[in-house]
């Protein structure tokens, strides 16, 4: 239970306790439970060059690495497991968070996560960083790096690199994993719109209509319709105090321009899932308590243990699910066509949107070279149709325009896509036919009549 809890608790339930008893008896509790709590470098020093070495044991944690500095007092460790680093060689999407008031001295805690195919983060490595620049950063991710090369984990699947705003983090992943692609995570450039909107007092009206700009510019179905809207998107707010000045960091800076859906298909545009574990572990390892460190490096020790568990489920392809199956029953039964669509070296398949029966070969032209003359003329476009790209047989990383897909990863126009192919053949339990009443069995009449006369 977090101290302030505690203490709230305890000045309801126990009239006539001064503040100073209750925070003095806290003191002493939390003395009893976890030790002083005083952690010298020193002791820090020998802790990480103990736990050191590599185990042969797949989940024991070990220190990947140590950096103490004593003459500026600074320090830096991370630690993980064979288990929890084998992801990395088998994923390709590392993401990286830091999370505060998580040790009693102030220092935070740097998870480092592997996303699957199916968008759930797995811890790969927990360290602690007395500092947060870029050089702090990058010897964290160099841990990682030697030490998977150290037991034979090898880095080909790496592609992507999710962060929060944060340039230092980003940087660092850059230098140590070349040519790496940085996606700067959506929700925290719709925060740091909303600090921009409190700082010029922009009105409210105009407030939800650049908000929404952004939301519809977020899910261009492709790179080419992202680019063709969001140039007519900032020209229509460029009289909007300090817009311009916002925003074009956005679309500009390599850093921070990987935040829309067709920048990166298949690949989640927030960090939602990397803080979703960081929450988990503030709430269940650390039992929303701050730490003293001598605690703290222990507890993450326990951390790796537990995240290498082999029976946790990890996503290495994309499933569908069974609402995407029964969405494509539907469609198949419907008499809605598709038009499958070969480009260059490119083949697709091209469905209608929710409102439409079909696909023309005019809106197929207008979707692969999208022009637009404003900004409402390309929202006013937008799921009007989907198209699947379909570069191989294997149809379980084929990629949709769809929002659902962006959301998911999967969606109903790849099932049917992969249907139409005859690569994929449905379930029976995907078909959403209502069971109607049954009919009333019985005689029939004329038997009936023939009986009563007997
Ligand atoms: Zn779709």
């Amino acid at each position: 239970m977090p101290t302030k809890d505690v203490k709230k608790t305890i000045g309801t339930l126990a009239e006539g306790v001064t503040k100073n008893q209750l925070n003095y008896a806290i003191k002493a509790a939390n003395k009893k439970l976890f030790g002083s709590g005083v952690l010298s470098l020193g002791e820090l020093e020998e802790w990480a060059a103990i736990k050191s070495r590599i185990p042969q044991d797949n989940r024991t944690a070990f220190v990947l690495d140590k950096d103490i500095d004593h003459a500026n007092a600074k320090f830096r460790f991370l630690v993980s497991s064979r288990q929890l680093l084998s992801l990395v060689g088998e994923l390709r999407i590392i993401a990286a968070d830091c999370t505060f008031k998580t040790t009693l001295e102030g220092f935070p805690l740097l998870v480092v996560c592997m996303v699957d195919e199916m968008r759930h983060a797995h811890p790969i490595a927990f360290g602690c960083l007395s500092n947060q620049s870029a050089s702090d950063y990058e010897f964290a991710f160099n841990c990682i790096h030697e030490t998977c090369a150290k037991i034979g984990i090898k880095l080909d699947a790496l592609e992507f690199f999710i962060s929060d705003g944060e340039t230092a983090l980003k940087s660092a992943a850059k230098k140590v994993f070349g040519g790496i692609k940085t996606i700067n995570c959506y929700f925290h450039l719709k925060q740091n719109l909303k600090k921009y909107f409190q700082k010029f007092k922009i009105q409210a009206d105009l407030q939800s209509s650049i908000s929404d700009g952004i939301d519809k510019l977020q899910i261009a179905p492709t790179q080419k319709h992202y680019e063709s809207a969001v140039q007519l998107f900032m020209t229509d707010y460029d009289s909007v105090p300090g817009f311009t000045d916002f925003f074009a960091k956005y679309v500009n800076n390599s850093n921070f321009a990987g935040w829309h859906e067709a920048f990166a298909p298949g690949v989640p545009s927030t960090n939602n899932a990397v803080e979703a574990i960081n929450k988990s572990i503030k709430y269940n390892a650390l039992h929303r308590q701050k730490q003293t460190l001598a605690t703290f490096k222990t507890l993450l020790l326990r951390l790796v243990e537990t995240y290498g568990d082999p029976a946790r489920l990890v996503h290495r392809h994309r499933v569908f699910g069974i609402q995407e199956q029964r969405e494509a029953w539907r469609f198949l039964n419907s008499g809605k066509t598709t038009r499958p669509v070969r480009c260059g070296i490119h083949v697709y398949m091209f469905i209608p949107g929710s409102e439409r029966e079909e696909v023309s070969m005019n809106e197929i032209r207008r979707f692969m070279v999208p022009k637009y003359t404003s900004f409402e003329d390309y929202k006013v476009d937008l799921n009007t149709i989907y198209r699947v790209s379909m570069p191989d047989e294997n149809y379980m990383q084929w990629n949709c325009t769809c929002r659902i897909f962006f959301k998911n990863n999967i969606c109903s126009h790849i099932v049917i896509a992969a249907v139409k192919q005859g690569l994929y053949q449905l379930p029976p339990e995907a078909d959403p036919t209502i069971i109607g009443r049954k009919k009333p069995t019985g005689r029939p009449k004329k038997m009936s009549k023939a009986l009563v006369i007997e």
